[in-house]
C-alpha cells in the first residue's frame, strides 16, 4: 500500500528528491503503464489478468515475495501472459523502519523467490519478459542511504498517478474519475492486486481499460 502519500498526482518536490526513480515515461506516443502492487493473490490477480487480456493490455506487477511463494501458479501466469515483474520486498517492508542490512536482505529474499519461480529457459517458445531489475519500495518509502545503494542495482519505479484503490473511505466512482483525470501520455498508474483494493479494482479497472483503449492508447509493460 502507498497510503503515506495522500495525493493523486506526484508532487514535483518528491520527484526532485528521488530524481533517479522512474516517475513517468517520456514519450510522445499514446502509451500508458499500469502497475499492480502487493500480489499475487487468488482473490484478485486472476481478475486483473483476465481484464488485461480482454483489452490486449500489458502491465507490470510489483510482487511481494511471500505472496509469490504462496501463489506460484498465478505468478507463472503473469509471466506467461507477457507482463513484467518487479521486486516489492519479501515482506512488504517500510524502509524507514528497518536498517539497510535488514531491508536489503528482504529485497534479496524476494529476488531469490522471483528467480526460483520463474523459468530462465523459455519452455513455451514465448519471449522471456522476466525482469528482475525493477524495484518499487513499499509505501514509496526509502531512507536516503537505501535509495543511494538501490539505484545502482535496480531501476526504481515510482508513479505519477496514484489510484487510491486501497483507500476504503474513497468512493469507487471518485477513485475512477481521479485516474481518468490525472492520466496522460506516458503515465505510470499505481493500482493494487490486494484484498483491500479488490472492490475498487473490480469496479474501475475495466472502465480504465475501456476509456483509454477507445481513445487510442495502448498499455505496455515496463
Ligand atoms: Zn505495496
Amino acid at each position: 500500500m502507498l497510503d503515506a502519500l495522500l495525493f493523486t498526482k506526484t508532487s514535483p518536490l518528491l520527484s526532485a528528491v528521488y530524481r533517479d526513480c522512474l516517475w513517468r515515461v517520456n514519450t510522445k506516443e499514446k502509451i500508458l503503464y499500469l502497475t499492480f502492487d502487493d500480489g499475487p493473490i487468488a482473490e484478485i490477480t486472476p481478475f486483473v489478468l483476465d481484464e488485461l487480456k480482454r483489452w490486449k493490455a500489458k502491465a507490470t506487477f510489483f510482487c511481494i515475495g511471500k505472496n509469490v511463494e504462496a501463489n506460484s501458479e498465478i505468478f507463472q501466469r503473469i509471466i506467461n501472459e507477457g507482463h513484467s515483474i518487479g521486486n516489492h520486498t519479501y515482506d512488504h517492508l517500510n524502509g524507514w523502519n528497518y536498517s539497510d542490512k535488514e531491508y536489503f536482505e528482504n529485497i534479496e529474499k524476494c529476488a531469490a523467490v522471483l528467480n526460483l519461480q520463474s523459468s530462465p529457459v523459455d519452455r513455451n517458445g514465448m519471449k522471456q519478459i522476466f525482469n528482475l531489475q525493477l524495484f518499487r519500495p513499499p509505501y514509496g518509502k526509502l531512507k536516503p542511504s537505501q535509495y543511494a545503494k538501490l539505484k545502482l542495482q535496480y531501476k526504481l519505479v515510482m508513479w505519477d498517478v496514484l489510484s487510491f484503490d486501497f483507500d476504503l473511505k474513497m468512493e469507487e466512482e471518485k477513485m475512477l474519475q481521479n485516474v481518468l483525470k490525472n492520466t496522460e501520455t506516458g503515465s505510470i498508474i499505481v493500482m493494487h492486486d490486494s484484498l483491500k483494493a479488490k472492490p475498487k479494482v473490480e469496479y474501475a479497472l475495466p472502465k480504465i481499460l475501456e476509456y483509454f483503449s477507445e481513445k487510442g492508447f495502448v498499455f505496455n509493460a515496463l
